[in-house]
């Protein structure tokens, strides 16, 4: 399986050779602000199955668990692109809406429920973690 995603713009674009390893929407105050008031929407692939192109912006923070992560956006138009934690260099974890449709991916866990905004509905279907889940193995 593979993918392929850009931005708004055009600018920045991806190919992504393999499958994910997790699917998850995350309710943490960080990305309720990146998203505009919800979850954000991601897919954890493996580095090395990324092949990306375009001028990239970013910005790092230290997260509650000590890691340091870093977002990285369409330095042209804004686009969230995807976020890497200093303790998983051998992850990228894309915005969902990033990719091309049909990429036929679904979060299957819902992360960081504790942070969630009261008027939020979770899925029942979800593996839901109140914070930060156990990290994926890769492939
Ligand atoms: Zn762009
Ligand atoms: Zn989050």
């Amino acid at each position: 399986m593979s993918h392929s995603g850009e931005c708004n713009c055009g600018a920045v674009s991806a190919r992504i050779a393999g499958a994910p390893v997790a699917v998850r929407q995350c309710w943490c105050r960080q990305c309720q602000k990146l998203a505009g008031g919800g979850a954000s929407y991601n897919a954890m692939f493996n580095t090395d199955d990324v092949e990306l192109t375009g001028p990239l912006a970013s910005w790092s923070y230290v997260a509650r668990s000590g890691n340091t992560l870093t977002m990285h956006t369409c330095a042209n138009c804004g686009t969230p692109v995807y976020a890497q934690s200093s303790a998983r260099p051998q992850f990228m974890t894309f915005r969902l809406g990033f990719l091309d449709e049909p990429h036929g991916l679904a979060p299957t866990m819902a992360i960081w429920t504790d942070e969630k905004p009261e008027w939020a509905v979770l899925d029942s279907d979800l593996e839901a973690f109140p914070a930060q889940p156990p990290a994926p193995s890769s492939r």
